[in-house]
This record gives structure tokens, sequence and C-alpha cells, in this order.
């Protein structure tokens, strides 16, 4: 993934003619923070902050409790990031952390010792105005709300715009969880609409029905209902039907738990996540992994368009033969960037104390979406490129128009 990283933003840099100077510096981290945390009995767990680039502003950027944690995932992470932040034109840089730990094995009382000691031994690299972290993969608003208490508790700052995806009562906001899910079903629509390729009514599929993939299912049910599901899968099954799925249905069914291979319905079949990726639909969205289409499977991709809603979904070399077989790929670091776009609006809520309600952040998420599905497709067009070399050429710009 940090491979995949560093060649897109090469490839905008040559397009940008910048020195190796220049691109040496896109790639490069500001600071990188290891350390071990030890839990009182005796447990001890790898942790990792990589603090990418803050021109734009403080770094933003998760922090994801995984037992396959790696320094150089929360590199690329980190490094997306900041291209993220710029594209979307905020006031924001790129940052990723992430402790090695499978959450799962942990008791209530050691996850939470483990999430406050994770500040503790950041505490001098954070804070509203240096590094404001969020949730990521296995992290949620508890263990924010107990980082926001450790950080406080430490530095005897009270607003609360240490760290974003927090619970309502702590200051969280309204819309963070649709978040990214809604940014998705934006700038799809927005992307259609610019293409003049009709958006009322399309079907699509989605790889990997998680939070970020049932969340935006839901959101376009509700506001594109003409968009019919007919594919939706998790790690080990898909669910088809050529007619539509039953979004409604599904996304309970998740909801509760279900594995796809035990959903049961006389209009469904059980087919592979390989076969969902070659199935005949408009849009095929990938929100599962990152890494999912490459050299080896991306001859099987029909669909029209490709949404990548997951974090690097896309090899290099894969995009480069969709859109040479005329289908875009909509890249990852404007189509997943709503989650940020809220957080930056929670971070904005906590240092004004102005609260927003739910539709003012949907009104502004999709202001910020557009603007950059917009500014991405012009570039594109100007230069004669892909929107994936155009939106990390735009990021750059970006970056360097902030003096
Ligand atoms: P999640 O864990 O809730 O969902 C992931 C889904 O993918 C699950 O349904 C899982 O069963 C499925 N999956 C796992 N392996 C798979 C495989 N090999 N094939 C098909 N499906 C598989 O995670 P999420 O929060 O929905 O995040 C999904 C992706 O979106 C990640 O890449 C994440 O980094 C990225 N992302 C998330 C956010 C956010 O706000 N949550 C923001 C930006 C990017």
């Amino acid at each position: 993934m940090l491979k995949r990283a560093h060649q897109q933003i090469r490839r905008a840099g040559k397009k940008l003619n910048y020195s190796d100077k220049q691109v040496d510096w896109l790639l490069r981290t500001d600071a990188e923070h290891q350390f071990e945390i030890k839990l009182a009995n005796g447990k001890t767990f790898q942790a990792y902050r990589v603090q990418h680039n803050n021109k734009r502003g403080p770094y933003k950027g998760g922090i994801r409790f995984h037992s396959e944690v790696e320094f150089d995932e929360v590199r690329a992470l980190a490094t997306l990031m900041t291209m993220k932040t710029a594209v979307l034109d905020l006031p924001l840089g790129g940052g990723k952390g992430g402790v090695v730990v499978e959450p799962r094995d942990l008791s209530a009382a050691e996850l939470e010792e483990l999430s406050r000691k994770y500040v503790v031994g950041l505490q001098k690299h954070i804070g509203p105005d240096k590094d404001v972290m969020a949730p990521d993969v296995n992290t949620n608003a508890t263990v924010i709300d107990w980082m926001v208490d450790e950080y406080e508790r430490l530095s005897g700052d009270t607003n609360h715009a240490s760290f974003t995806g927090k619970s309502l009562d702590n200051g969280g906001i309204e819309g963070r969880e649709a978040a990214t899910g809604r940014g998705g079903v934006i700038t799809l629509a927005e992307f259609l609409k610019h293409q003049k390729a009709g958006f009322e009514k399309l079907t699509y599929a989605i790889q990997g029905f998680g939070n970020v993939g049932a969340f935006f299912a839901n959101v376009a049910l509700e506001d594109h209902p003409k968009w019919q599901l007919l594919a939706a899968s998790d790690s080990k099954n898909a669910v088809y039907s050529p007619k539509g799925l039953d979004t409604a249905d599904i996304v309970k069914f998740k909801a509760d738990g279900g594995r796809f291979s035990d959903y049961n319905s006389e209009a469904v079949k059980i087919i592979s996540n390989d076969d969902l990726i070659g199935l005949e639909v408009d849009v095929l969205i990938l929100a599962a992994l990152g890494n999912a289409v490459t050299d080896k499977n991306v001859d099987q991709i029909k669909a029209k368009y490709v949404m990548e809603l997951a974090n690097g979904p896309v090899t290099v070399t894969a995009q480069q033969n969709l859109e040479k077989r005329g289908i875009p790929v909509i890249p990852d670091i404007i189509a997943n960037a709503g989650g940020v776009v809220v957080s930056f609006l929670e971070w904005q809520q906590n240092l004004s104390g102005n609260k927003m309600t739910e539709s003012q952040t949907s009104r502004k998420l999709h202001q910020y979406m557009a603007r950059a599905v917009k500014e991405m497709i012009d570039t594109s067009e100007t230069e004669a490129i892909s929107v994936t070399e155009a939106s990390f050429m735009n990021a750059l710009r970006n970056l360097d128009n902030n003096n």
C-alpha cells in the first residue's frame, strides 16, 4: 500500500514537473513514533503514530487496533490522509496510528488501559492544534472517549477538540457514523452527473458490506431509490439477485451479526467474492480491503465504473488496465473522504462551541465532496488524464498553494 501511495504521488509530481527534491519531500514523513505499551498485568503491545505532513494544518487520522498492523501500512495510510485532506481542501494534514493487538482478546478494563496508555505515550505530540486523532478499524467512540479523558487529564485542556469520533454526549457530531458511506453516495452521484451519464437509475454491487458499505447502501436507498443493489459480500460469500436485493433487509441481517452464507431468500443466490467482482453491473464498489483488485483478477471486471470506498483496493497497474478499457476508477482519496470531512466539522464545532445539526453537517459534507469531484473532473479533462491521477494532482497543487 505504501508503494502504491508513493507511485501515485510520483506520477502526479511528474505531471506537475516537480523536482526529485520536491517529490521526496512529499514522500517522507515528518515524524514517526514507535513505542511499547505495557499493561499492569504485564502484557505488552507495539504502538505506532506516523505524522506525515502538517503543511495545511494539524495532522489528522485514525488509530486502528489490529493484530496485523504494520509500520509501513501506517505510513501509507498517513500519506493518504495528507492527500485526502489536501484534495478536499481542509485545513488539516495527514497522520495515522495503530496498535498491534487483537482487541477481542482483551477484557474491557484491558482495552481501556491500552487506550489510555496509547495517549500517555503520545501526549507531547498530539492535541487540537498538533495532531487530532479519530477512530479507525476496531476503535470506536468508547475508545475515543477514554482517550479524550486521558488527554485532558494530562494536559488540562477541556474543549474536546483533541480527538474526533467522540460519543454525542462527549462533543461528538451528528452523522459521523454514516459520513463515509454518505460521502461515497455524493461522490458517485456528482461524478455521474458531470459525466452526463444519467445517474437516476443504476445497478451496483458492493464488495465488503461492513460499516462503510452498509451505510453507503442505506444512504443510497434514501437519496437515490432507483439505484439497485444487486450484490453484496462479506469476507466469505456474496448475496446476489439480478432483480435487486432487499437493501433494508440485508442491512438488518448484517447488523444482527448474520453471515451472507446463511442468508435465506428464494430470490437470492449465494455466490463467491470472485463472482461478485465479475458481475455485469453499472458500478462496482470496493469497500473491503486494500489490494482487492490486482493484475490477477482485473480482467474479470465488467462494471462500467469502479469506486474505491476502501483505502487502496485497486493496484496502480490494475487501475491503468481499467482506464485503458474505458472503466474509470473513482479514487479512494475522494470517494471515502466523507469521514474526514465530518471529523473536520466536529473539530471545528468543538473549537467554536457551536453545535451543528445533522442536516447542517450533511449540507456541508455535500459542498466539500461536490467541489472535490468537480475539480477532479475538470483536471482530468484539461490534462487528459485519469480521474485518479487528476485527484492526486489536485492534492499536490493544494499542498503547494498552502504557503
Ligand atoms: P468493516 O470491518 O466494518 O467492513 C469491512 C467489510 O469487508 C466486512 O463486511 C468484511 O466482512 C468484509 N471483508 C473482509 N475481507 C473481505 C474480503 N477478502 N472480501 C470481501 N469482503 C471482505 O470496515 P469499514 O469501516 O467498513 O472499512 C472498510 C474499508 O473502508 C477499509 O479499507 C477502511 O480502511 C476504509 N475506510 C473506512 C472509513 C470509515 O469511516 N470507517 C473511512 C475511510 C476509509
